[in-house]
């Protein structure tokens, strides 16, 4: 199998369209395959099923890039968004297009959807392709307000220019090939084109996202509306090849060369989970959990020093960015027999949220837990520790505390250690934070006193080992 295959769509509905049957709206039965007759292939892809962090994952190594080469803006406040985007090293042209686009998507978002309750965006990226200096990349944002949209455009260039999609066709080819996708889209979403609406210029919209299979086919994705209405969804195209221009007949040659060189590497091996006979039994032990929230940031390998140094173990509940722009840190907190939790992939409020996004940010961070370690998350920890019995849990227990430390509130590793130690029990679940420096600072003393006071300090796995999904925790048995 090729280790960088481009996104495999979901595939709701395929059918094949030629120039002299109809479509065949069955999926179930084999599409008619004459070459010679066969124009445009259409089907409508579900792009929310293209986990956008683990495929940052893999397309960052395509691109090999740095954690410094990957850029997040957020913002938790109405309307939420969460827009990622990545510096191509050496490709500055390219970098340009792909931040302007980012910044037009999150510009028009933030300008419509001022002060919407229910908005979110979330704009990513994946990496088609790197061989010898030819890069592509596809942007995609994803809105969510009364209606979701999804749009996505794809990019390309060589360390000299960048190069948009509509470059790798022949000028002179789209035109007729915007009327026959036009026409394809109707016959496979049988909807009659309302004959007072004239068809929108098609010239930059239809052209916007141009990608090649690992088998070199030429595949364009149409916005929803574009060519269909809203509902029908994210329509893609395949398209003969005569249609790409020189430079698009080199960017497919570079893909197919790509796929030719391609070895199969080796996955993230996977860091075995502590054995059940590793564990403390904390039914014998006073054991305690410690807890860090919304890293990895830059003081925990600090924080991580001072647990292997004192031979303690801790939980930490990671954010996706986070968590996958620092994959050292992450595998580290692995070695090391930590924990490794599920804090969403942008903290948003799960209560805020519809079901199925809170899906996706608990999925696209245990992705990247999965991806670089091998492991699932061992639970999930809801932003502000907000949830009802509505929200879905994926298969996770929910991990709450019982002893808030507030030293995101304090910023000051005296109260931090204060709270504690004061509020330390048996069986206690602590809330920190490993993304302030005093809570570093805090640890050694609030480990030492723990000690003193006869505690083992474990991960919550090791205090509550037989975690169910759905139910929520907020202290071991033993413990409140
Ligand atoms: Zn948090």
């Amino acid at each position: 199998m090729p280790l960088r295959r481009p996104i495999r769509p979901l595939i709701l509905a395929l059918c094949t369209l030629l120039a002299v049957a109809g479509c065949s709206a069955d999926p179930a039965q084999p599409a008619p395959s004459s070459a010679a007759t066969q124009e445009l292939a259409v089907q409508a892809v579900n792009t929310s099923a293209e986990s956008s962090d683990a495929e940052s994952a893999r397309s960052a190594e395509l691109l090999r890039l740095t954690p410094a080469d990957l850029h997040a803006e957020s913002s938790w406040d109405l309307p939420r968004y969460l827009v990622q985007w990545p510096a191509v090293p050496g490709h500055d042209g390219l970098t340009r297009k792909i931040r302007e686009q980012m910044e037009a998507w999150k510009k028009s978002y933030v300008t419509s959807m001022r002060g919407a309750e229910r908005a979110n965006l979330s704009a990513y990226w994946s990496a088609t392709l790197n061989h010898e200096g030819i890069v592509g990349v596809r942007l995609t944002a994803e809105t969510t307000a009364a209606d979701s949209a999804t749009e996505s455009v794809a990019l390309y260039g060589d360390p000299a220019n960048p190069w948009t999609s509509k470059d790798l066709l022949r000028s002179e080819d789209r035109p007729a090939l915007a009327t026959m996708m036009r026409e394809a889209a109707q016959k496979f979403t049988r909807e009659t084109p309302d004959p007072d609406i004239p068809p929108a210029d098609p010239s930059d919209q239809v052209f916007q996202d141009v990608s090649f299979t690992d088998a070199g086919q030429v595949q364009i994705r149409v916005r929803p509306g574009e060519l269909a209405s809203m509902s029908q969804g994210v329509l893609q195209f395949t398209v003969p090849e005569k249609h790409l221009s020189p430079l698009g007949e080199k960017v497919r040659a570079a893909v197919l060369a790509q796929g030719r060189e391609n070895h199969s590497t080796p996955s993230a091996s996977a860091t075995p989970a502590p054995s059940a006979a590793s564990r403390t039994n904390c039914a014998v032990a006073k054991c305690i959990a410690l807890t860090f929230d919304d890293g990895p940031g830059p003081y925990t390998p600090q924080i991580l020093d001072t647990l292997e140094a004192k031979k303690a173990k801790a939980t930490f509940f990671m954010l996706g960015p986070a968590a996958q722009s620092q994959p050292d840190i992450v595998r580290r907190m692995a070695a090391l027999g930590m924990d490794l939790g599920d804090h969403s992939w942008s903290h948003p409020q799960f209560t805020l949220l519809s079901p199925n996004e809170v899906k996706r940010e608990v999925r696209s961070q245990a992705d990247v837990i999965q991806r670089l370690t091998g492991r699932r998350p061992m639970g999930v920890r809801p932003p502000y520790g907000a949830f009802d019995q509505s929200t879905p849990h994926e298969g996770f227990p929910f991990i709450l505390w019982d002893v808030d430390t507030e030293d995101w509130k304090n910023r000051d590793a005296a109260i931090t250690t204060r709270r504690a130690v004061e509020g330390a029990h048996r069986g206690a679940i602590v809330l920190m934070h490993d993304i302030h420096p005093s809570t570093a600072k805090a640890l050694p003393g609030i480990i030492d006193q723990l000690k003193s006071q006869g505690y083992t300090l474990v991960t919550v796995s090791d205090l509550i080992p037989q975690l169910s999904p759905g139910s929520a925790y907020y202290s071991g048995a033993t413990g409140k």
